[in-house]
């Protein structure tokens, strides 16, 4: 099944360096003012609707095998605030009754010639919440996105009750309601997300309320995202039969993936990972910082690490998978050096690695540079701007001061 546009398609299909000059009327009206920048279309234009039910047509054309066409808002905000888009938004209680109302007016259009096709939309950050009375025809698909959701907590938790509602709105009116989920943390693609448990829950959720379509964006830009093995197969699992034990299949990934012996101290990182986040808000673009990444459960990672670094040794093969996820634990060590070694000396604790900044970068750079043979042991891009290792280990090229740490960092030093 081919997927026409995939996503963000509202510029593609009318393009503000050809069309803003002409037709200023096709875009967002933006505090008084038409606007192509970062903002949207006028979507109760009709001369508008028209000339995009022409575009999809031609899109359709050039892709016979087609079989759903994306018609999605762009990336932003910037709803149009014109005379008749606020009406219908005001009447809706909000911005999708404008896009549902254009979305299915493209669909009604085009249907005759392209009867197996559906047009697909986002109902995304502004457009989230399902329209009142606006009902979504047929062959258009909602795509639903939890971007902004607590991935602590399950989407039934009291943390994510906005979305929960969002999601019953829209599976009463809509026959295909699909969701686009958020699995990894876009800022840190290599560091603990402490979302695994989740994962189960969320798909199983999803299955109540009648989704059919489940797009589970991951650290899609190479390999060496934090546990994407796991999450990749487990997703496998679960979007193939929903109802299955997440728990047991976690514990099966790791006793196959990592070995037995590695798989203790692994799964015991994962509970302790999770035990430390509890009540933070663990979004998708990591803003705060979170509980988890402080000394005492990091210090205590590491060690988990080390220990399934040991249990695997001598396997090449499953050392190679050990050291490649032992490195989102390194990540966090180096991004919050200074203040790990200050909370170290404070809590007078054990430092179970080098205590050279340097050295533990160096490591990193070894690790990350990956295995001869083995391509998915090179680690890609860092986040999803595109930071790459080297641009990440740059300023731990020299070690900070001693006055970075105040108290001494060995047990026993400290006066009491
Ligand atoms: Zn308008």
């Amino acid at each position: 099944m081919k997927y026409k546009g995939h996503a963000h398609t509202f510029y593609p299909l009318v393009p503000p360096d050809k069309y803003f000059a002409g037709h200023p009327e096709w875009y967002s009206l933006l505090k008084g003012k038409r606007t192509h920048d970062h903002a949207q279309l006028c979507l109760s234009n009709p001369e508008l609707r028209d000339f995009v039910v022409g575009r999809v047509k031609e899109w359709l054309r050039e892709s016979p095998d087609a079989a759903i066409i994306s018609v999605t808002q762009n990336d932003w905000y910037g709803a149009c605030e014109c005379e008749k888009c606020k009406a219908m938004d005001d009447a809706e209680g909000g911005p999708s009754g404008s896009m549902i109302t254009f979305v299915n007016y493209i669909a009604e259009k085009i249907e005759p010639e392209f009867p197996h096709v559906a047009v697909d939309t986002f109902a995304y950050q502004y457009t989230r919440k399902p329209p009142k009375t606006v009902k979504p025809r047929p062959n258009v698909i909602v795509r639903l996105c939890s971007i902004e959701c607590n991935f602590r907590e399950p989407l039934d938790h009291p943390s994510n009750a906005a979305f929960l509602a969002d999601i019953e709105g829209w599976s009463k009116i809509c026959q295909r309601l699909y969701i686009w989920d958020y699995t990894t943390d876009f800022k840190n693609y290599v560091n603990p997300h402490p979302n695994w448990f989740t994962l189960g829950p969320n798909v199983q959720l999803f299955q109540r309320y009648g989704v059919t379509g489940l797009f589970e964006q991951g650290a899609y830009q190479g390999f060496g995202g934090e546990m994407g093995e796991l999450r990749a197969w487990l997703l496998a699992q679960l979007l193939w039969k929903p109802r299955q034990d997440d728990r047991a299949l976690m514990r099966e990934f790791l006793n196959g993936y990592y070995g037995q012996a590695a798989a203790k101290p692994i799964l015991r990182y994962l509970e302790l990972m999770h035990e430390a986040s509890k009540d933070f808000y663990l979004a998708c673009f990591l803003r705060k910082d979170p509980p988890q990444l402080h000394f005492q459960p990091l210090m205590e990672a590491e060690r988990l690490w080390q220990q399934a670094e040991k249990s695997a040794a001598r396997d090449p093969e499953l050392l190679a998978r050990v050291r490649l996820s032992h490195l989102p634990v390194r990540y966090a060590v180096l991004s919050r050096w200074v203040a790990l070694r200050r909370e170290c000396g404070e809590q007078n604790g054990d430092w179970p690695l080098a205590k050279s900044r340097k050295v533990v970068a160096e490591e990193f750079r070894q690790t990350s540079a990956g295995v001869t043979g083995k391509p998915w042991t090179v680690v890609g891009v860092l986040n999803e701007r595109g930071l790459n290792v080297e641009e990440f280990l740059k300023p731990f090229a020299v070690d900070p001061p001693e006055e970075d740490m105040p108290m001494p960092p060995t047990r026993g030093k400290r006066p009491m």
